[in-house]
């Protein structure tokens, strides 16, 4: 496995692996990586031939009272996880690798952004379509793989490359989960005892919730629901709880599944995304 910093080194490793008529997979990341991430990681190395991890914390994406500064970052630790997992290249970048002071553009994909967290993150979804989209013409990758987890993420990316007709694949792996229930997330590091132990009420939440809609619940219904289990756990502070079609992401209001529910909490210092599919 080879760490590289700039992005010639990725064209160069990669450009060579094309050559030997390997298809590219590639997992972008923000590093402090678990078990989630791996899950990403692995489909790649056993779809593709040649896996390509970026371990980058953006800073376009963190608005100005986020956790930009306070993100773990550990090249060391996650460099050997993705040893251990078959990757090939690992791109860590400098922010001024990444970007020049004189750039002026910005990937913008409209209507999907603006609910759930975007309402939430302003620009943060330009920062994240933005850095993939200069990452997949850094590392020209057949496929790459995104997290269920970051749902609204996924359709977003996805809306992207079909949008702009950029020569890839989107894949979407399923959340990886403690045994708990929790959703595997690098801010899972930021919670105390007592919020960890509180922690799984988020998904058990959803499920409630999921629970209803299949058996006929309107999303405002579901929505109730979930909020009605989470506030049974005061160290939870809802940003949104929200039912959703699962491709346009406009809420659902009145009518039932198929859904998405998605929500956000705070959780201490910890803001933590889930959500759960119904059919
Ligand atoms: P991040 O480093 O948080 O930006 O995440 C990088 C990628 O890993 C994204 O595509 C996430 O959706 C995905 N990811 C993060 N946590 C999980 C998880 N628990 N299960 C599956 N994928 C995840």
């Amino acid at each position: 496995m080879e760490i590289v910093r700039t992005k010639a080194e990725v064209r160069e490793a990669v450009g060579r692996a094309r050559a030997d008529g390997k298809i590219v997979g590639f997992v972008p990341t923000l590093g402090g990586l678990h078990e989630g991430h791996l899950a990403l990681i692995e489909t790649s190395v056993r779809e593709c031939d040649f896996t390509v991890v970026s371990i980058f914390v953006n800073p376009t994406q963190f608005g100005p009272d986020e956790d930009l500064d306070k993100y773990p970052r550990d090249l060391e630790s996650d460099a050997a996880k993705c040893e251990a997992a078959g990757v090939d290249l690992i791109f860590a970048p400098s922010p001024e690798e990444m970007y020049d002071k004189t750039a002026s553009t910005t990937v913008h994909v409209a209507h999907l952004t603006e609910g759930l967290c975007g309402a939430f993150r302003p620009g943060h979804f330009d920062g994240v379509t933005t850095v993939c989209c200069k990452l997949f013409g850094i590392a020209e990758p057949d496929r790459a793989y995104f997290g269920e987890k970051d749902y609204q993420q996924l359709v977003v990316i996805r809306r992207m490359v079909r949008d702009l007709d950029l020569p890839l694949e989107i894949v979407g792996v399923p959340t990886v989960r403690e045994t708990d229930g929790l959703a595997m997330s690098t801010r899972n590091q930021y919670l105390t005892q007592e919020e960890r132990r509180a922690a799984p009420r988020l998904y058990r939440a959803l499920q409630a919730g999921a629970e209803a809609a299949r058996a006929g619940a309107s999303g405002n219904k579901a929505e109730e629901v979930v909020a009605a289990v989470l506030a049974k756990e005061p160290l939870f502070k809802a940003q949104y709880i929200t039912a959703v079609d699962p491709d346009t992401l406009e809420p659902l209001e009145d009518r039932g599944a198929p859904m998405v529910i998605a929500a956000a909490a705070f959780l201490g210092r910890a803001r933590l995304i889930d959500n759960i599919k119904v059919e």
